[in-house]
């Protein structure tokens, strides 16, 4: 399995349009940060975790040809605005499977009507197969299984997604220990961490690293970071060892 971090910041992105702030301002690569998202490449299968604004340059850059499912997480804009630029797939490979809880679902609809519109359709949009994503029902590709993670992002109700012995999740605040319990014996766990003031619907970095204590996985990464987390390289060297800050184009294997 091939993990590709498309992006790994928080909702406006780094640098923040306007920002003086030194981090904004950093040459090093690894402190820009696009909308948070993930490439999934596992035994043929190629998932991509939500469809943020920056999607485009994301698939541009990590050459990314093919799409048998786009999973959400949930329908906030930073996971959710470039479901337009679907089309390049969507023209070489018809109907794109769009995975997400059905609240999720009925809000792309209303958002992106003529996407989902059955009669008189633009003849450019792109079109999608959406399919609702149910806590506690694993969805299947062949013989693989992907398994919802159920969490709350505040009063939000967000989905993560666990392949085999990897799992991301992002925008989660609070977390029951029955979704907990889907998360033993991982390889990588991804989850977020913002910074290290708290935050109403996100981890900041010590909420991020005690569930990391809890779940136990061998390695963790750290995602949705906002520039007011730091530089990265400095980040990274108060982390303990089995956890990374992850980054743009950061590409693993499990
Ligand atoms: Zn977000």
């Amino acid at each position: 399995m091939k993990v590709y971090f498309l992006g790994t910041g928080t909702s406006q992105g780094i640098p923040v349009i306007g920002s003086q702030h030194s981090v904004c301002k950093s040459q090093d690569p690894k402190d820009h940060r696009l909308r948070v998202s993930v490439w999934v490449e596992w035994d043929g299968f190629s998932f991509v975790v939500d469809c943020g604004p920056d999607f485009r340059q994301q698939m541009l850059t990590s050459g990314c040809q093919h799409i048998d499912a786009i999973l959400f997480t949930h329908e906030h804009s930073d996971h959710t605005a470039g479901l337009d630029d679907i089309r390049p797939f969507f023209f070489r490979q018809g109907n794109i499977p769009i995975y997400a809880h059905q609240r999720v679902l009925k809000n792309l609809e209303r958002r992106f009507d003529y996407i989902f519109e059955t009669e008189n359709r633009y003849p450019g949009a792109p079109g999608v197969t959406p399919i609702e994503v149910i806590d506690g029902k694993q969805l299947s590709f062949g013989e693989k299984f992907v398994e919802p993670i159920d969490a709350m992002h505040g009063n939000l109700q967000v989905f993560g997604y666990r392949f085999d012995a990897f799992a991301y999740l992002t925008d989660v605040k609070q977390i029951s220990p029955v979704s907990v319990a889907k998360l033993q014996n991982l390889e990588v766990l991804v989850i977020n961490a913002l910074r290290e003031e708290p935050h109403d619907t996100h981890f900041n970095l010590q909420e991020a690293l005690d569930f990391i204590a809890v779940v136990r996985p061998k390695k963790a990464y750290l995602t949705h970071i906002s520039h007011i987390l730091g530089f990265h390289e400095e980040v990274q060297e108060k982390l303990p060892e089995n956890v990374f800050l992850a980054y743009d184009n950061l590409t693993i294997t499990i």
